[in-house]
């Protein structure tokens, strides 16, 4: 027989599961936070800004996007991995946070189970930039200026142990240069001081920096990818550069915390579906310079694992180091 104290957490736990059923048939009824783990005015916030509009259509409830900056992506993201799972927080994941971080950073704040992938949104380059005084006009002219001048130059990231951290230590290795890392709170808040001449170079995902490299404000030298951009045809690659296979890319993409009901995961996939089928929002992120990509949560979850693997192995094979 169920002791009184039992029998009472049973009729317990059954009304809140009753009742969380109920909130994830019903669900969205109030606003969704959206974190964005870096600063505005990078890529991972340009492209939250780019769906929040039709994804909140397309839920009939208000998408506010947070920038909560910091660590590379770990403070915003740590805390979307501790929030309620009841799908109204959110964060947009990169390759960063969900890659390289639970790859390699000894104790992230978080792991990859920590979250449910929804879909990757958009993918995209990644590219090298430098101040337009920088005395150098192709890839090939800076590895000899950087050679020339060991330690003079600096470059900027999004972070320690991001994305465009391992690209600026990757692309020393490689090139056999020495340059000072500067890390910001993502490109955003970089990018300014790159154009601002205090930091020289600027490893970047093309989304953040072209408005300023159509303006002139800062200069396009390399692009990582594995051909030339045809929006970019005069730029040459790395790997013509003499960098072997690297050709590593961006994405971000949206995620919730584990344990959130099937009802509301499944209500965010069909959403995101029909956003990123909507020929305008799919133009809106191909003029920002990515690529829309809208993948299954099983498709992003198997991505992100086999990146995992392959982060481990480049991050051993270029020897690199996220200590400065
Ligand atoms: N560069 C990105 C930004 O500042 C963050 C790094 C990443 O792509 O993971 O938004």
């Amino acid at each position: 027989m169920l002791h009184l104290r039992q029998f009472a957490s049973v009729a317990l736990c059954a009304t809140a599961f009753i009742a969380g059923n109920a909130a994830a048939q019903s669900y969205p009824d109030k606003p969704i936070r959206l974190v964005v783990p870096y600063a505005p005015g990078g890529s991972t916030d340009i492209i939250a800004r780019h769906i929040s509009e039709p994804l909140s259509k397309a839920l009939g409830q208000p998408i506010v996007v947070d920038n909560k900056a910091g660590a590379g992506g770990l403070i915003g993201t740590a805390e979307v991995a501790r929030a309620a799972p009841d799908g109204y927080t959110l964060a947009m994941g990169t390759v960063s946070t969900m890659v390289i971080f639970p790859a390699t950073h000894p104790k992230p704040g978080y792991s990859v189970d920590s979250f449910v992938p929804i879909t990757n949104i958009a993918a995209m380059p990644n590219v090298l930039v430098v101040n337009p005084k920088l005395p150098a006009n192709n890839l090939r002219e800076l590895i000899a200026l950087l050679k020339a001048n060991p330690d003079k130059y600096s470059y900027a990231s999004s972070g320690k142990g991001t994305i465009n951290h391992m690209l600026g230590e990757s692309f020393q290795a490689g090139a056999g240069v020495k340059i000072q890392h500067v890390p910001y709170k993502g490109s955003g808040a970089a990018m300014n001081d790159v154009m601002g001449g205090q930091v020289d170079i600027l490893f970047d995902q093309l989304p953040s920096s072209k408005p300023h490299i159509d303006s002139g404000r800062m200069k396009l030298l390399g692009v990582i990818a594995p051909k030339r951009l045809s929006t970019y045809p005069n730029v040459m690659t790395m790997e013509e550069a003499g960098l072997k296979g690297f050709d590593d890319q961006a994405w971000y993409g949206l995620v919730a915390p584990a344990k959130t009901p099937p009802a509301v995961l499944a209500r965010l996939s069909s959403a995101m579906k029909q956003v990123l089928s909507m020929p305008e929002v799919r133009a809106r992120i191909e003029h920002a310079g990515a690529i829309p990509v809208g993948n299954t949560s099983a498709e992003y979850a198997a991505q992100i694992k086999s990146e995992m693997e392959k982060t481990r192995k480049l991050v051993k094979e270029r020897n690199i180091s996220f200590e400065d």
